[in-house]
């Protein structure tokens, strides 16, 4: 595959998809450490056939972005987070922490090497940012490797609306994207595996993706596809799931601290999918999908509309600006949320 240039680019038109930027960080764990990790050029990695991750799954992962500001730098946002998670997840595939020093100087080397691939600010576009790794050790019995890569790769996405925010409409699946007490709470490929089945029949339904339901009964709202779920009740608050079972995102903390500034009450409660007239407004939140207003959630054949199929909220509206402009430079957010880059 030809690696990228920048001039490939229409800034304002890009998609969310893969491009083989010029370089990646990476490092090699093995007789128990990591090696010093550096930066390569080649895309391809080669492994073994019998790579434990191939088999029975150990791989974990991540998803940030770099953001241009107005004066040409360049920002990240709350990648100590990103940093403290990847080893959280780690812990439930029994696989070694990477240091945070490693994973945080790993992120400015990739971006700054990549830099170039940084979108024009005022685009939308961001620097996606994807760490991952991954044992390596060959093996046929089921246990833990020994050997690991670690890598972060980058890649430039575009703005998830590009016309502004849309709503967008979900259907509850009746399968399950993890179990209780299984990976859920864990950012690991194998609970996007079990999403992909369930994701093709909403999207064949004409809908944005699938609503997954607690595990257990099947009556609480827990995740929406790769997002966490908010909804804001008529009576000022900013909701969002409490589960064991739902992946801790970072936007979603973000928000339940923003909300404050709009004078809603945060609270992480349980959501039931019987209980949404409580709701004026809803949304997705993630990395990738930033806020997105939800339009509707149809559940066996009732269809619930939220604040309207067509138009956005003003809380929604207000929280994905503000969210947004702290991302972007623009607005000075809560200390130690956005890191600068050094570029030269
Ligand atoms: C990554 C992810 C999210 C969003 O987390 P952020 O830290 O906000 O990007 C939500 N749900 C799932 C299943 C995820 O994998």
């Amino acid at each position: 595959m030809a690696k990228a240039q920048p001039s490939d680019f229409d800034w304002s038109k890009l998609g969310f998809g893969y491009h083989d930027l010029p370089y990646r960080y990476r490092a090699y764990y093995k007789d128990g450490k990591w090696s010093q990790g550096g930066l390569e050029e080649d895309s391809y990695l080669q492994v073994s056939e019998a790579a434990q991750a191939f088999h029975y799954g150990q791989e974990v992962f991540e998803g940030l972005k770099a953001y241009r500001r107005k004066d040409g730098g360049v920002n990240v946002f709350r990648p100590d987070m990103n940093a403290k998670r990847i080893n959280t997840s780690a812990d439930r595939l029994k696989m070694p922490h990477v240091p945070e020093e490693m994973f945080l100087d790993a992120v400015k080397q990739v971006v700054k090497a990549n830099q170039d691939f940084v979108p024009p600010y005022g685009t939308g576009a961001t620097l996606y940012l994807r760490p991952f790794y991954f044992g390596t050790t060959p093996m046929v019995g089921v246990h833990p490797a020994d050997a690991y890569t670690f890598e972060i790769f980058a890649t430039p996405v575009g703005a998830y609306y590009p016309g502004g925010l849309t709503p967008t409409s979900y259907v509850t699946s009746d399968y399950d994207r993890a179990a209780h007490g299984g990976t859920g709470a864990a950012k690991v490929a194998g609970n996007y595996g079990s999403s992909l089945l369930p994701g093709d029949i909403a999207h064949k339904g004409g809908y944005s993706d699938a609503v997954y339901l607690d595990p257990r009964l099947h009556e609480n709202i827990e995740e929406l596809g790769g997002a966490n779920f908010f909804g804001i009740t008529k009576d000022g608050r900013f909701q969002t799931p409490k589960s064991p079972s739902i992946l801790p995102s970072i936007t979603k903390f973000s928000l339940l601290e923003l909300s404050k500034e709009f004078g809603l009450i945060p609270e992480q409660t349980t959501i039931s999918i019987y209980d949404l007239d409580k709701f004026s407004e809803a949304g997705a939140m993630g990395t990738a999908a930033v806020i997105s207003p939800v339009g509707s959630i149809t559940h066996h054949g009732h269809k619930h509309v939220f604040y309207s199929e067509t138009e956005v909220g003003p809380y929604t509206t207000k929280l994905y600006n503000r969210l947004t402009a702290i991302q972007f430079g623009d607005e000075k957010g809560p200390d130690g949320w956005v890191v600068d880059v050094p570029l030269k």
